[in-house]
């Protein structure tokens, strides 16, 4: 058997992986609040998670391997963007769970007959976070105030220990609202109150709405009991998020130990700062997807930087992974999947190590070994074949006629940047792109490329 080694957060270190069972493997990654399309810096944990997934299946059979992504479906910001849309809240939370079904299955990550993944929506475990939040108020680890029910930082002598930041540095980073009834300014909500127009359960303190913190608490703890293995999540959930989970789930269960190992992706970022939509600096994937960016692209594009270091999204690394998993096709075309190379699953098991893995498989295209590229390409979640619709053997099967016409357009695009016409050159992008062309701007020149997946590929009489 394999042995893997993943960097804990909670204790800095790279650390042999052992699982409390190994015929039971546990896993629960802080899934998605389903308010607006995902972008691309959502996708980061959703591809690296999965990857570790496959990972622990391959190492313990898929049988021994749970994994747990919880969607937050009650949260202020979906409360607030209901208001803003005029639209109910459940509306806009299973349009929104589509949208992220579809575009991460467009990365290849779509568990809907994996009978070992759960996906549990936080307004289906209410009754489990009512009796949690209650037994820490018998504890006295929680108190009540103006019918919030607050978490007692100072009750929980362990608290900062994931984080490892002082007082001060919390109280800065927590950002958490001073409220005159807080005992400590660092305490944080279990529960508050809802009014008429907000969503709400009936509680012991009044008809109130979790906190966010709660929710995955309750529901680790429902799905996987008071200790698992790994706990997964971006690097910007440390702080408050899972020091926040560490506090309730412990001092719940004292004898359990919650989480045994933490991982946490670092950030995506645009121009040296976290895409977030908050920041409004962020594309979604279906951005990326309707732009003719295949979503094995933008996976091999996340997959190719480790998941501890900050990684930007550039066009010329989307361009130039098209191109290698263009050559990895040709090379693998026909070949059935077989055993993943041990160099490949090493590097997976080194700390989770992509970038080391991908380049193991250039090596491999290299030497034209196929059957190994394919398998361990397989192993990320690469060269599928429900991932290969955009691939087309070769560009000299479509027509030249086709071509002239996709040319004469890209020309007269040409010459009305060169009359700095910008209006025309992006009417007539978009026609191309409306036929599923896309046209890339490079140093070298204007390129283009067929999606033929997309919707009106071959509708080529839309270019007259
Ligand atoms: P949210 O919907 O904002 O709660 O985030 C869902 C997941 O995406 C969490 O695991 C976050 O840590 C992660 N995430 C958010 N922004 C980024 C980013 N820019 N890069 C990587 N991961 C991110
Ligand atoms: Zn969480």
């Amino acid at each position: 058997m394999n042995t893997i080694k993943l960097t804990n957060s909670k204790t800095r270190q790279k650390e042999f992986f052992t699982p409390i069972n190994s015929c039971n493997v546990r896993m629960y990654v802080c899934g998605p609040t389903v308010y607006d399309r995902a972008h691309i810096g959502n996708a980061r944990p959703v591809v690296v998670f999965d990857v570790l997934y496959r990972l622990l299946r391959y190492v313990y059979g898929s049988r021994h391997v749970s994994y747990v992504r919880n969607i937050t479906d009650i949260d202020d910001k979906i409360i607030d963007r209901a208001v803003q849309a005029g639209i109910e809240i459940d509306e806009l939370t299973s349009k929104t769970l589509n949208w992220f079904h579809e575009d991460m299955a467009a990365l290849g990550v779509d568990y809907r007959n994996d009978p070992q993944f759960f996906e549990p929506r936080a307004t289906e475990y209410i009754s489990e976070m009512l009796a949690m939040i209650e037994e820490l108020i018998k504890r006295r680890h929680a108190y009540v105030a103006k019918q919030h029910v607050l978490f007692s930082v100072e009750s929980f002598q362990d608290y900062g220990s994931l984080s490892g930041r002082s007082t001060e540095d919390m109280i800065a980073g927590a950002r958490v609202e001073v409220a005159p009834f807080k005992q400590n300014s660092m305490d944080f909500v279990l529960w508050k109150p809802s009014n008429n127009d907000q969503p709400g359960w009936e509680s012991p303190w009044g008809r109130g709405r979790p906190g966010w913190h709660i929710e995955c608490s309750a529901m680790s703890h429902a799905l996987l009991g008071e200790t698992f293995d790994i706990h997964g999540g971006g690097s910007d959930l440390i702080f408050p998020h899972h020091e926040n989970e560490i506090a309730q789930s412990r001092c719940f269960c004292p004898k359990g130990d919650f989480a045994r190992y933490w991982l946490h992706n670092e950030m995506l970022q645009v121009d040296g700062k976290k895409m977030a939509k908050s920041v409004g600096n962020f594309f979604t994937v279906r951005d990326l997807l309707n732009q003719s960016v295949p979503g094995e692209v933008i996976r091999f594009v996340l997959l190719s930087t480790h998941y501890r270091k900050p990684m930007n999204w550039t066009k010329k690394k989307a361009d130039e992974a098209m191109m290698t998993l263009r050559k990895w096709r040709n090379l693998t075309s026909g070949i059935k999947e077989g055993r993943p190379p041990e160099n490949v699953v090493n590097a997976l098991a080194d700390d989770l190590n992509t970038s080391r893995a991908v380049a193991e498989l250039h090596r491999l295209a290299a030497v034209q070994d196929g059957p190994s590229l394919k398998a361990g390409a397989m192993l990320l979640g690469l060269l599928h074949d429900n991932l290969g619709h955009w691939y087309a053997p070769k560009s000299n099967d479509i027509d030249e006629i086709l071509v002239e016409r996709i040319e004469f357009w890209i020309n007269q695009r040409n010459l009305a940047k060169i009359e700095k016409n910008y209006a025309r050159a992006d009417a007539i992008r978009h026609k191309l792109s409306a036929v599923g062309v896309a046209v890339l701007d490079t140093v070298d020149g204007v390129k283009w490329a067929i999606n033929p997946a997309h919707e009106n590929s071959g509708k080529w009489e839309l270019l007259e």
